[in-house]
């Protein structure tokens, strides 16, 4: 057995002397009361009481000391990180409760503030009247149907009755995507140019071809003519077509379906009536009217009273209407023997205007916000 190693002096191990002990101590203290914020704790943290700090280093020291050494190095350093934890606990309390204190300042809600700083817009008018439109006839049971912008130049008239050298095939009142054939010579009535449609009617050949009657469709969509941008035109507007083609159709279908509509649109007293008029894809054809949705005919033959909405004439023109041409349905593979049908067609931009006063086209298209939002939702 050896004698004690009376050579070696644990005072003299250094990082275990108790001065160095307390300025660890002291050192750690003055760090936790520096540290301004949580994430600056956290660094002190793991700088003082980490596996590298110099407390926890001299604590492996104590390891190496003779026994008689090692219980009282072991209270010193024991005691100093004792009071380092409690001192790192104690600030740590201190910040989180700074932090909630602000937190509840800075993000405190004033409820007394205006709620909706960003306006809301709307859908635009056009958009709405042509749905509700498409509503009232989906609801009796006709489908909506669809059809390209960009359209083959035979459906847009061909399959719709006008002759070749019809006014409406010119370009002053169609855009031509492609007028002519692929050998650069203008077309005829066999070879089909492209256009941008100048009405919803293109859809009817379209539906037609495409299946057996009974057929019942509404076509709402956007048409082109070469129209310059002012007051009451655009070269952009807006359609709604309907057809139905089945056994027996008859003008009394047709006048009973119209009543129906302008009921459903604009109250149950509403009612149309239907003028002659001549279009190249129904026959017999007529303009329709309906009565004045303002002064209901009261204004006429009353100049106390005049009536800005239809002139004081007691109706106003709605769009067109007629018996299916059979020269449409047989182009479109119809037995015009067995079939007839009815169609009719008007413009929504024309239905905004005298349904609010809308005086200039302009506005439809000019995209502010302003015309827009006193819409809302409804109109
Ligand atoms: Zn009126």
């Amino acid at each position: 057995m050896s004698a004690p190693n009376k050579s070696y002096d644990p005072v003299e191990v250094e990082a275990l002397k108790p001065e160095e002990i307390e300025r660890m101590r002291d050192e750690a203290f003055a760090a936790f009361a520096a540290a301004g914020d949580l994430d600056a704790l956290a660094q002190a943290k793991t700088a003082h009481t980490g596996g590298t700090s110099p407390l926890s280093l001299a604590n492996r020291e104590i390891g190496a000391l003779p026994p008689q050494a090692k219980a009282e190095a072991g209270k010193r350093v024991g005691q100093a990180r004792g009071a380092v934890s409690k001192a790192l606990a104690a600030r740590q309390a201190e910040l989180e409760a700074e932090r909630d204190a602000r937190v509840l300042v800075e993000e405190a809600v004033d409820v007394t503030l205006p709620y909706d700083r960003t306006p809301a817009g709307a859908r635009h008018p056009l958009t709405t009247i042509m749905e509700r439109v498409a509503d009232v006839f989906v609801a009796m049971g006709y489908e909506v149907a669809e059809g390209p912008e960009v359209e083959a130049e035979w459906f847009n008239f061909d399959a719709l009755n006008f002759v070749p050298d019809h006014p409406a095939r010119q370009t002053q009142d169609t855009f031509f995507v492609q007028g002519t054939t692929p050998d650069g010579k203008p077309t005829t009535g066999d070879e089909s140019g492209i256009v941008l449609r100048t009405h919803t009617s293109p859809v009817q050949a379209r539906t037609l071809l495409d299946r057996e009657p009974p057929v019942y469709v509404v076509c709402p969509g956007r048409v082109y003519r070469t129209d310059e941008l002012d007051a009451t035109h655009t070269p952009v507007f807006h359609q709604i077509e309907l057809l139905a083609v089945d056994e027996g159709l008859t003008m009394a279908d047709l006048k009973g379906t119209l009543d129906h509509m302008v009921q459903a649109l604009f109250g149950p007293e509403m009612k149309t009536r239907l003028r002659p008029n001549f279009f190249p894809f129904t026959e017999p054809s007529a303009e329709m009217d309906m009565v004045c949705y303002v002064c209901r005919g009261t204004s006429v033959g009353n100049p106390d009273r005049p009536c800005r909405t239809c002139g004081s004439e007691g109706w106003i023109e709605l769009g067109g209407c007629g018996m299916v041409n059979p020269k449409v349905l047989i182009a479109c593979g119809v037995d015009p023997q067995k079939y007839s049908g009815f169609a009719f067609g008007f413009g929504i931009e024309r239905m905004l205007m005298f349904r609010h006063n809308v005086e200039d086209m302009r506005d439809m298209v000019e995209g502010d916000v302003r015309f827009t939002r006193p819409f809302g939702m409804e109109i």
